[in-house]
C-alpha cells in the first residue's frame, strides 16, 4: 500500500475587521508577519506560507513596516510566501459584479510587485458563491477555485467541476470541513500522526487522493517547528507522507477526471452554514454600498470617460473611491456581522467613495454643459440604452406653463433694491463663498458703481452656473471702496427673473447621448381622484387604488400591495430566527392618505400608516413585549405614459428584535423567482437546501430586481426576498425585507441555527433603533426588459444647464453600445474600456457603431480584435478596449 500524501498548507485567515476593528486586528497582523518573515528566512524546513489569498494583508502590514517590503518581496519571489489573487476576500452576493472584478484587478496589479499572485481562485469563507464566478475566474486566467460554504449535497468528493451559465468551468477544490482542518497541529510527531489519522477518517468518503491539510484558521499565527515535526512524523511511519507545501502545488496533482459537474450559484446550507441572513441585517449598509457603487460605476466613470478630455480623466480619485468600495466588500465588512466600530467605518468608507464619485460625475456634467454650442437645458443619458423619462428642471417663468409640463413650485423674481450700511455689507460678503445663491440660482454678473450718496451694487442672477464670474474680485472691489468711503450708503439691487421648477417628460435621448430639453406631449397623462378615504391614481395604462383603511394599494384590481408585515426576530447578524411565541403585526392603527402631486406628468400620494410594534423579544418567555407607536410613510408614484409604479417606504425604527417585510402579491402563482446576481439572472425555487445545523431558509439576495409570477420588482440596493404564501408547490406573494433588527453578532440556541457562527457579542447597532430606514422600489407587471426598468428607476436622466458658447451640437451621442448590458465604461491608461455581459440564453451581437478595438481578458491581455461588432455567447462577459478617442 502506498502512503497517503498529506499536503499541509500553512496559512492564516485574515478577516480584516469583524468582532474587532480593523486597527485592532492589524496590530495582530503586524505581529504575525513580523514573526513570519524571520521564520521563513531562517528555517528552510518551513517552506511556505499563504497570506490568505488577499493583497490587503500585505498593504496593511507594509503601511506599518515599509522597511520590510524588500524581504517580503524576496520571499514571495522565491515562492515561500503566496500573495493574492484578490485584494480582499469579498462577499460575492452583496458586492456588485464590477466591485468583484476591480477587487481581482487590484489584487493582480498589487501582486505583480511581488512576483505575481497565487494562481488559485481562493474563496475560503464567502457566504456562498455567485453563478458567474467560474467565468470571472477563467477571464482572470484561473483554472482552479477553492470553496467551502454553499456546496450542495450533490458534491460527494473533495473536488468538482463548477460551471458558470456560459459554460466556463473551473476545477473546484471543496474543503469538506473548512479552511481550518489543519489548524493548531500538535508539536509532537506521534500526536501529529494520530491527529492526521482522525482528519483522514473525518473526510475519508470525500477523498480522491491526497489530504489537503489547511494549517491555519482565523487570525492564527504560523507554527514554528512545523518542518521538524513533519520530518519526524515521516520517519516514524509509512501510512502517510507528510509534506509542507503550497495550495497551487497541491492542486497541480489533483485530477479533473470523473468529477461531478455543478452549474451556477452555490447557496446550499447542507454541509456548512450559508448565513443567508447577512443580506438583511444593517440594511443601511447594503443601501449605502449600492449607492456608492452606482455613483462610481454608472455616473462617475462613464460621464468622466465620455465628457471630459482623456487627459483629464480622474484616474487617481476614482482609484481612491474604488479602494474604499473594494475594502468594504470584505465578507465581514459588507455583511455587517460585525461590531459597531466596524460598521461605522464601513459606512464612512462608502460615504467617502460616494462623495468622490458624485463630485466627479457632477464635474463631468458641467464639462458637458460648457461644451454645448446653444444655451439652455439639455438632457443627458448616462446609460447605454436610448430612453425617455421624466426630468425636473428650473425654467424662466415667462407666460403660463404648457399642458405638457407640471409645475412643482414657482418663485417670483426679486426686483427692486435694498439699502444697507457698510457693516451689514461686510458681514453678507463675508458669508458669500462663491457664485451659488441657492440650488438653482447663480450669480451671473456683479456691477459696482460709486454715486453721490454711496455705492450701487447690481447683482444679476440666473438659473445655471456661469463660469468665470469674478466674485472674489467684486468682493475685494467693494471692500476697497468701503475702506475709502466708510460712511457711505450701499444700495444693492437684485436682478433675478421669475422661475418655476417643473417636471416634464422628455423625448427619446440616445444612449450615452444628449438632446436639448423639450417637453414631450403626453399621451396617457396621470390623474388623481379621491373617493372617501381612498385615492385612485390612473394614467389609462395602469391603475392604483390606495386603500385608506389598510394603507395598502391595489394594482389593476389586485389588492394588497405594500402590506407591511412585522414579526419577531430572535436571531443574530447571520440568521433570522422566529421567537417561540411570535406575534405578527400587519394592520395599522390609523391611516391617512394625502395627495402630494396631481399630474398630469406625475401623480403622487403619501400613505401614513401608524402601527404599534412591540419593543423587543423577552429572553425568557420569547414573546414580544412593550410597544412603540411608529408612523410609516409610503409614497406611491405614477407617471404619465408609464406602466411602472414607484414606491418609497420610510420610517424611523423604534423597536428591536424584529423583522419587517413588505408583501407584494404576484400576478399568478409562481414555482420560482428570477433575480439579478452579478452578471446574470438566476432562477431559484421555493426551497433551499439546509441541515440540522442551519435551516434552509429560502431567503435570497436580489441585486437590483427580482421577477416572479409576472411581477417585477426593481429595488435600490441588494435586497433580501422570499416567495411566500406557498400552497402546494406555488407561491402567491413576494416578500421583500425592509429591515431585520437583532442585537447580537451571534447567538446560541436559535430556532434556525442552534450553534454560534461567531462571537456571542451584543451589538447595539444591529437593532437599528432610532435609525431612518428607507426602501425604494418599483413595480411592473409583464415587464419584458427588467434591466431597462432598473435603469429607468435607479439611474434617472440628468439635466445640464448650459450658457452656450461651446462647439457641441444640441443632440448626439458619444458612444453606441447595442446588444448587451454594460457593466463598466471607463478609461484605462487613457483608453476607453467597456465591459458588457449577455444576460440571455441566446447569443447576441454586441455592436459599437463604427468603433473598433480589442477584446481583452481581466488582466488586460488582448484576446482578439473586432471591427464594429462581435458575437457574445449566451451569458458571456466581455471586455473591450476601443481605438481612438
Ligand atoms: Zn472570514
Amino acid at each position: 500500500m502506498t502512503a497517503r500524501r498529506i499536503a499541509i498548507v500553512p496559512h492564516t485567515h485574515w478577516d480584516r475587521e469583524w468582532y474587532k476593528s480593523y486597527q485592532d486586528f492589524r496590530l495582530a497582523l503586524v505581529e504575525l508577519i513580523d514573526t513570519l518573515i524571520p521564520l521563513l528566512e531562517r528555517d528552510a524546513s518551513y517552506p511556505h506560507f499563504m497570506l490568505d489569498g488577499q493583497m490587503a494583508v500585505v498593504d496593511d502590514y507594509l503601511e506599518v513596516r515599509p522597511e520590510a517590503e524588500e524581504r517580503l518581496r524576496a520571499l514571495a519571489a522565491a515562492g515561500r510566501v503566496s500573495v493574492g489573487p484578490w485584494y480582499i476576500l469579498m462577499d460575492e452576493f452583496l458586492a456588485s459584479g464590477e466591485t468583484i472584478i476591480r477587487n481581482l484587478q487590484m489584487g493582480l496589479e498589487r501582486g505583480a510587485a511581488f512576483g505575481g499572485v497565487m494562481d488559485v481562485g481562493y474563496l475560503p469563507d464567502m457566504f456562498g458563491h455567485i453563478a458567474q464566478m467560474p467565468q470571472l475566474l477563467r477571464l482572470g486566467g484561473f483554472r482552479d477555485a477553492v470553496v467551502w460554504r454553499g456546496v450542495p449535497s450533490a458534491v460527494t468528493k473533495n473536488a468538482f467541476t463548477w460551471e458558470a451559465p456560459d459554460g466556463s468551468a473551473v476545477r473546484a477544490e471543496y474543503l469538506p470541513v473548512g479552511y481550518g482542518n489543519g489548524a493548531a497541529l500538535p508539536d509532537d510527531a506521534k500526536a501529529l500522526v494520530r491527529r492526521i489519522s482522525d482528519n483522514v477518517d473525518e473526510v475519508a468518503e470525500f477523498l480522491t487522493g491526497d489530504l489537503l491539510c489547511m494549517n491555519g484558521s482565523d487570525h492564527l499565527m504560523p507554527q514554528p517547528g512545523l518542518g521538524r515535526v513533519v520530518a519526524e512524523a515521516n520517519d516514524l511511519q509509512d501510512d502517510y507522507l507528510f509534506e509542507v507545501t503550497s495550495l497551487p502545488r497541491y492542486l497541480a496533482r489533483g485530477t479533473s477526471d470523473g468529477l461531478t459537474t455543478v452549474q451556477g450559484e452555490l447557496r446550499s446550507g447542507y454541509r456548512a452554514n450559508m448565513l443567508m441572513g447577512v443580506t438583511s441585517n444593517r440594511v443601511d449598509v447594503k443601501r449605502q454600498g449600492a449607492l456608492a457603487e452606482r455613483e462610481l460605476e454608472r455616473r462617475a466613470e462613464p460621464l468622466s470617460a465620455l465628457f471630459r478630455p482623456a487627459t483629464e480623466y480622474p484616474d487617481r480619485l476614482l482609484a481612491l473611491a474604488w479602494r474604499e468600495v473594494v475594502r468594504n466588500s470584505a465578507h465581514d465588512s459588507i455583511c455587517a456581522c460585525s461590531v459597531d466600530d466596524v460598521v461605522d467605518a464601513v459606512l464612512h468608507r462608502y460615504a467617502e467613495a460616494r462623495t468622490i464619485a458624485a463630485g466627479l460625475a457632477d464635474r463631468a456634467v458641467k464639462s458637458f454643459a460648457r461644451s454645448l454650442a446653444i444655451p439652455g437645458p439639455s438632457v443627458l443619458n448616462a446609460s447605454a440604452r436610448s430612453r425617455d423619462g421624466l426630468v425636473e428642471l428650473v425654467v424662466p417663468a415667462d407666460g403660463p406653463a404648457t399642458d405638457d409640463v407640471q409645475v412643482l413650485s414657482e418663485r417670483s423674481g426679486v426686483p427692486g433694491s435694498m439699502v444697507l450700511d457698510a457693516d451689514t455689507v461686510r458681514t453678507v460678503l463675508g458669508m458669500m463663498q462663491g457664485p451659488r445663491i441657492s440650488d438653482d440660482a447663480w450669480i451671473h454678473d456683479v456691477r459696482i458703481e460709486d454715486t453721490e450718496e454711496g455705492i450701487d451694487i447690481t447683482i444679476a442672477v440666473g438659473t445655471e452656473e456661469k463660469p468665470g464670474v469674478p466674485i472674489a474680485e467684486a468682493k475685494q472691489d467693494v471692500y476697497t471702496r468701503l475702506g475709502a468711503r466708510p460712511d457711505s450708503v450701499i444700495r444693492v439691487a437684485m436682478d433675478q427673473p421669475s422661475t418655476r421648477r417643473i417636471v416634464a417628460r422628455t423625448a427619446e435621448v440616445p444612449g450615452y447621448g444628449w438632446t436639448a430639453f423639450e417637453a414631450a406631449p403626453l399621451s396617457s397623462p396621470a390623474s388623481v381622484t379621491e373617493e372617501g378615504t381612498s385615492v385612485v391614481l390612473d394614467n389609462g395604462l395602469v391603475r392604483v387604488d390606495i386603500d385608506g383603511k389598510t394603507g395598502t394599494f391595489g394594482l389593476d384590481g389586485i389588492p394588497g400591495y405594500g402590506r407591511l408585515v412585522d414579526e419577531g426576530d430572535l436571531g443574530d447578524s447571520y440568521n433570522y430566527s422566529p421567537p417561540r411565541q411570535d406575534s405578527v403585526i400587519d394592520t395599522p392603527e390609523a391611516v391617512t392618505v394625502q395627495v402630494t402631486e396631481r399630474g398630469p406628468v406625475r401623480a403622487r400620494a403619501r400613505i401614513t400608516a401608524t402601527y404599534v410594534w412591540p419593543d423587543h423579544v423577552d429572553g425568557s418567555s420569547q414573546a414580544r413585549v412593550g410597544e412603540h407607536r411608529v408612523d410609516v410613510e409610503t409614497d406611491v408614484e405614477m407617471r404619465a405614459d408609464d406602466r411602472v409604479i414607484r414606491v418609497t417606504t420610510t420610517f424611523v425604527n423604534p423597536s428591536g428584535d424584529h423583522r419587517l417585510r413588505v408583501h407584494l402579491p404576484l400576478r399568478e402563482p409562481a414555482t420560482h423567482s428570477r433575480a439579478v446576481s452579478p452578471f446574470t439572472v438566476v432562477t431559484r425555487g421555493l426551497t433551499a437546501e439546509g441541515r440540522a445545523d442551519e435551516f434552509g431558509l429560502p431567503t435570497a439576495p436580489a441585486n437590483r430586481f427580482v421577477t416572479a409570477g409576472r411581477l417585477t420588482v426593481a429595488h435600490e440596493g441588494v435586497c433580501e426576498y422570499e416567495l411566500v404564501d406557498v400552497e402546494g408547490d406555488t407561491a402567491r406573494t413576494l416578500a421583500l425585507t425592509v429591515l431585520r433588527a437583532t442585537g447580537m453578532l451571534s447567538r446560541l440556541g436559535m430556532a434556525y441555527r442552534p450553534f454560534p457562527a461567531g462571537p456571542m457579542t451584543p451589538v447595539e447597532g444591529l437593532q437599528m433603533r432610532g435609525k431612518r430606514v428607507t426602501l425604494r422600489y418599483a413595480l411592473a407587471v409583464d415587464c419584458d426588459d427588467p434591466y431597462r426598468l432598473a435603469d429607468d428607476v435607479l439611474l434617472p436622466l440628468e439635466v445640464a444647464s448650459s450658457l452656450g458658447g461651446g462647439t457641441r451640437p444640441s443632440a448626439g451621442s458619444e458612444l453606441t453600445v447595442h446588444g448587451a448590458e454594460v457593466s463598466a465604461l471607463h478609461r484605462v491608461g487613457g483608453v476607453l474600456e467597456v465591459r458588457v455581459f449577455n444576460p440571455h440564453p441566446e447569443p447576441t451581437t454586441v455592436s459599437f457603431g463604427d468603433r473598433s478595438g480589442w477584446l481583452v481578458d481581466l488582466r488586460g491581455y488582448p484576446l482578439e480584435p473586432f471591427e464594429g461588432s462581435f458575437e457574445l455567447r449566451p451569458f458571456g462577459i466581455a471586455t473591450m478596449r476601443l481605438h481612438g478617442e
